[in-house]
């Protein structure tokens, strides 16, 4: 909870977030995991929509973090890692929660999320809590092909760990000079007390992180920058302002390396949720990794003929969380003649579907144009197409997952080589050649 918090009304929150998750699960955005086995609590797979949104967002990202800059290069480290680079970062010692059980109902619950102090939420028995410990939330496995026998390994709980142990590699093999960063999107494990909030708060997740090293000088300034540069990416992908907040973090919840922290926050249906981190980590992260190695982590600077351990500044986001974000931003209902039309109005470089291209009828005259058409723009966006059922009702299922754009192949086309363009936020039709389709959707869509 935070200042800015706004109330909520919590069954229209609780009825929000149903209309989201059924929606998800109706049209393929999000699954249960393993759900003809029941489901496993708090994992979930992302369906053909879904895996789309996901890689716009994760895609976005990229572009904005690697693609657009000459100071970013990109990085995809192991999952695994030894005890060694856990122990170097603080997670095996640091990395946990405060976890009571209830001695009622056996339930495990982590401390600072609980609603009602002392109350427990499973069985609402009062001061039934065990003594708070310390829980590590890393998953440990054995590697090797003997039971027993081999070695200790962790699942990364934060992408972040490759990229400051490999910076010496990166830095030698591009010859990047800080301020230089080194962008990573994938996947991480926290073993969460209490997971929950659909894929808010999962066991398995994925992140975009960026560890932006600086000369220690210049670590107020390229905080700054990045603090302002991850706010207005959320904005520019379409989260209205009032939904978008960022909360810099009071001194007694920096941790001890870091002289600033700000979180930008998302309103989600139950109240403000962090979206990212962003923090100035000094040289804490290379420092461990040298002391703990033994190997020289530093910059040779040859134009000062010096050297010098650089300081970090890292935006960390969550991909997946980020992804239910932009869901609820652009979840609207509103009423059209008499009925309710549900509409996701994704930006168009989100939207799983750049463009549907529905004919008015199933027969072969039509089928033949929409061909040419899905060849046409295939290569440059997703197209999907869809030719069963009133074409109604396929412009309020293309509403549903947020397509900005239908083409309507009729048996006019057949005569003026042209097709009709439905947009999805004013629902406006236009009359397009299909010679110029192309040209006419690309500037659309961002392209
Ligand atoms: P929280 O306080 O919510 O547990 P955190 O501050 O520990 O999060 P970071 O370690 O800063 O999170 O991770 C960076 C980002 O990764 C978060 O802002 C969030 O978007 C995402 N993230 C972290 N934990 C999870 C999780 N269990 N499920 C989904 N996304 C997560």
């Amino acid at each position: 909870m935070t200042d800015n918090e706004t109330p909520v009304d919590a069954a229209s929150s609780d009825e929000l977030m149903e209309k989201i998750v059924n929606l998800s699960k109706r049209r393929g955005f999000v699954f249960q995991s393993a759900e003809i086995y029941g489901g496993t609590r708090s994992t979930y797979d992302y369906g053909p929509i879904g895996v789309l949104l996901l890689r716009n967002v994760k895609d976005a990202w990229w572009r904005s973090m690697v693609q657009m800059r000459h100071d970013v290069v990109g990085l995809d480290a192991a999952i695994m890692g030894p005890p060694a680079v856990f122990e170097a970062s603080g997670h095996l010692a640091n990395f946990s929660d405060p976890l009571v059980e209830c001695r009622e109902c056996n339930s495990r619950h982590r401390v600072d999320q609980l609603e009602v102090e002392n109350v427990c939420p499973s069985c609402d028995s009062k001061d039934s809590f065990t003594e708070s410990r310390e829980f590590n939330l890393m998953f440990k496995t054995q590697a090797g092909p003997v039971e027993g026998s081999g070695h200790e390994v962790y699942l990364r709980p934060e992408t972040a760990q490759g990229m400051f142990t490999n910076f010496m590699n990166v830095q030698m093999t591009t010859r990047k000079k800080p301020p230089f960063g080194i962008a990573q999107i994938g996947k991480s494990f926290r073993n969460e007390i209490t997971p929950r909030n659909w894929v808010f708060r999962t066991r398995e997740f994925e992140q975009m992180e960026m560890e932006y090293f600086v000369p220690p000088e210049e670590a107020p300034k390229w905080y700054e920058f990045w603090r302002n540069e991850r706010f207005e990416w959320y904005l520019d992908l379409g989260i209205p302002e009032s939904m978008l907040c960022m909360r810099d973090h009071d001194e007694d919840e920096l941790s001890h390396y870091s002289s600033g922290t700000a979180d930008v926050e998302f309103l989600f249906p139950w109240g403000w949720g962090e979206l990212e981190g962003i923090a100035n980590r000094g040289d804490f992260d290379l420092q461990q990794h040298a002391k703990h190695s033994g190997a020289r982590i530093e910059f040779f600077d040859q134009a000062t003929d010096s050297r010098y351990v650089p300081h970090v500044i890292e935006p960390a986001a969550g991909a997946t969380r980020a992804m239910m974000a932009f869901l609820i931003a652009a979840y609207h209902e509103e009423t059209v003649n008499d009925e309710t039309r549900t509409v996701l109005r994704l930006d168009p470089r989100l939207a799983p579907y750049q463009v549907a291209i529905l004919p008015l009828s199933k027969k072969e005259d039509l089928i033949g144009p929409c061909e040419r058409i899905l060849a046409d723009l295939q290569p440059h966006m997703m197209a999907d197409y869809d030719i069963t059922q009133a074409i109604g009702k396929r412009y309020r299922r293309q509403d549903e997952i947020g397509t900005p754009f239908c083409v309507t192949v009729d048996f006019e086309t057949l005569e003026d080589q042209a097709v009709t363009v439905r947009d999805r936020d004013t629902m406006e039709q236009e009359r397009v050649p299909i010679d110029g389709l192309l040209a006419y959707l690309l500037p659309k869509i961002g392209k």
